[in-house]
């Protein structure tokens, strides 16, 4: 019997949503990106179980070392690239690939002598985003000292990020393309621009290699379609047990600075999950949960390790049945309407205390 927060993981979902990725982009290739423990599913199980993946993508140094150590062999491209020079020699020794931002990044490359050259290397381009990335004018003049460099042995492909990728019509999504277009076409080099939405939403920008995150784990980038309107298939399931039931009368209070006060007698379930497993604190008061495939109101403040459930319209609701946070029958991403918040975030913070159960069947 399950007593702690447990988080399922469908490894055929999941490989069920690369398909999808392929499906919609049948030329290009796919570079996974399972940064943050592959947003919260474990990073080692989700590589092992996308071996169909060209490559892979994390955003720092010590993810890539743990997927090698881990003993995959695929291309790890490090998103954020590394910024000093033992980690650039970390990085080759481990055979991992960079991508470059800035030029005190490049400059790294002069005078080091590394164990084996880099390959599969990338440059961040400024486009709009005005997060990380190289200024345009600057190409030229980095492309010659990159081409110069012992240290790299094969020729560096050209990436940049949408800002705005979730807003199908935004026009800064036409003008960052076009403006990577502009230099890719004179270039002649490897491109890669898309992530999730824009791989399901905008077909031109998908390019030679994709940068598939969110999608992978089944989850919609969009406000206004479902995963299952995508075609895509959820991998994470979150759930835990009532581990106590409260009859709460009339104008007494629930949990810490006594939040909620009951309208009327209530029957209350305490459930084994809170803001230390990752439930989100901002679903105090107002999340919805899943008992017995009904829907049932979080009372007062999320706490570290419980949360108090409102259980007075169900009826035989026993101490040990399953509580859904998300999965079958509460997607994720309406859990994060009601949290203020993206999945994303939701899925990246549950944390090491919780479970992860890998399951292998169909999707
Ligand atoms: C995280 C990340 C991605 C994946 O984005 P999703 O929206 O999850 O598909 C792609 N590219 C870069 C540079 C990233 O940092």
């Amino acid at each position: 019997m399950q007593t702690y927060p447990v988080a399922t993981i469908n490894l055929a979902a999941l490989k069920h949503n690369l398909s999808r990725v392929k499906l919609l982009a049948p030329n290009s290739r796919i570079m996974s990106v399972i940064k943050a423990n592959a947003y919260g599913h474990g990073a080692i199980e989700v590589a092992h179980a996308l071996t169909d993946s060209d490559a892979f993508a994390v955003a720092r140094l010590p993810e890539g070392l743990q997927l090698r150590t881990a003993g995959i062999s695929q291309p790890i491209v490090i998103l954020e690239g590394v910024h000093s020079v033992v980690d650039l020699h970390t990085a080759a020794e481990h055979a991992l690939s960079l991508v470059f931002h800035n030029e005190p990044q490049i400059d790294l490359l002069d005078g080091a002598q590394l164990t084996q050259p880099l390959r599969f290397c990338w440059l961040m381009l400024e486009t709009g985003m005005h997060r990380l990335g190289l200024p345009i004018e600057k190409l030229n003049d980095v492309l010659q000292q990159l081409s110069a460099s012992p240290n790299m042995s094969e020729s560096i492909g050209l990436m940049s990020h949408f800002a705005n990728a979730d807003e199908v019509d935004d026009a800064c999504n036409t003008q960052q393309l076009n403006q990577l277009k502009q230099v890719t076409n004179q270039s002649g080099l490897a491109t890669s621009m898309a992530n999730s939405a824009a791989i399901l939403s905008n077909p031109e920008s998908h390019g030679d290699w994709l940068r598939p995150g969110l999608m992978l784990y089944g989850i919609s980038p969009f406000g206004d379609r479902s995963a299952e309107d995508l075609g895509l298939k959820p991998v994470m399931q979150l759930q835990s047990v009532i581990t106590a039931i409260q009859t709460v009368k009339a104008g007494k209070h629930v949990g810490y600075g006594g939040d909620w006060t009951a309208k009327a007698d209530s029957q209350i379930a305490i459930v084994s999950i809170g803001y230390g497993d990752g439930y989100s604190r901002q679903l105090s008061n107002t999340g919805n949960v899943l008992v017995h495939d009904q829907t049932a109101r979080v009372v007062g403040r999320v706490s570290m390790d419980m949360i108090a459930v409102d259980i007075s319209h169900l009826s035989s609701v026993s101490i040990g049945d399953k509580v859904t946070l998300w999965g079958d029958g509460l997607a994720v991403e309406s859990v994060a309407q009601q949290a203020k918040t993206i999945p994303y975030e939701l899925v990246c913070q549950v944390s090491d205390r919780v479970l992860r159960e890998y399951q292998h069947g169909e999707a």
